[in-house]
């Protein structure tokens, strides 16, 4: 059963191999002592008895660094496949787009912003001021940026050329509310956000803003090209609906994604 939970707050606490987790502290008046749980879905939790002081807590989980780094690597082989609790800084998400899995690493360093780099195959460092945890979620961000910037325009092109219409240019965004654009010019404007789409509804998005390219409208015309082009069109275009609910929360900005 669930202890009856009065308040929640975050700390974080630094493992002995440096990586820094998030946990989060639930303030219970029914806890007697403190307890130490690791989930795939929620992560660290920590219960706590309601009134107990944030230092006090933070001594008892670094007391625990062992303890916790034990069942963390029990869960790195599924963590991956399941997203973070909305707040959390992510140890590890899934590009399917590109079929890549990619693990997160904190380092808390002495720079007063937060930046995030690929260090190896596999893995991204966020260094800085890591404690910041919105300021990791943004440098995530445009870390997700400059990867579809190098993955999405080459794939883009390989599909206008199989469809036989060209973009006159290509841009990669973050866009709030738009899977992709296509402007009057012929520039074609993908979202980064893509990468989190099976591979089919990421060809369908770039299918759908090429047809653009010869119709700048939802028209019969429109759909008569499209349909041509992805035989599975309907289907797609059905399933683009809850598309954005594959987003993992820190990659989010705003809902609700159109085409
Ligand atoms: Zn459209």
């Amino acid at each position: 059963m669930a202890a009856l939970t009065d308040a929640a707050a975050r700390g974080c606490v630094k493992l002995p191999d440096g990586r820094a987790i998030d946990y989060e502290i639930r303030f219970s008046t029914r806890a007697r002592s403190a307890r130490l749980r690791v989930g795939a879905r929620e992560g660290l939790v920590v219960v706590v008895p309601a009134g107990l002081r944030r230092e006090k807590v933070q001594q008892l989980v670094s007391g625990k660094a062992d303890w916790i780094a034990a069942r963390l690597a029990e869960f790195d082989t599924v963590r991956h496949l399941i997203h973070p609790p909305v707040g959390a800084r992510p140890q590890a998400f899934d590009l399917p787009a590109l079929a890549e899995s990619w693990r997160v690493e904190y380092r808390e360093t002495r720079r007063s912003t937060v930046g995030a780099t690929t260090d190896q195959p596999g893995r991204i460092v966020v260094y800085g001021a890591v404690s910041d945890v919105e300021a990791c979620h943004a440098a995530l961000r445009r870390w997700l940026a400059r990867h579809a910037t190098k993955a999405l325009p080459p794939w883009l092109e390989r599909v206008a050329a199989q469809c036989g219409h060209t973009p006159t240019d290509i841009s990669i965004k973050n866009q709030r509310t738009r899977w992709g654009s296509c402007a009057p010019s012929g520039r074609i404007s993908l979202n980064c956000k893509l990468l989190f789409l099976p591979r089919e509804l990421v060809r369908y998005v770039m299918v759908h803003e090429i047809c653009h390219l010869l119709e700048a409208n939802h028209s019969g015309h429109f759909w008569a090209h499209v349909r041509g082009l992805d035989s599975s069109a309907d289907a797609h275009h059905g399933r683009m609906r809850d598309a954005w609910k594959l987003v993992p929360g820190w990659a989010q900005r705003g809902s609700g994604l159109a085409l």
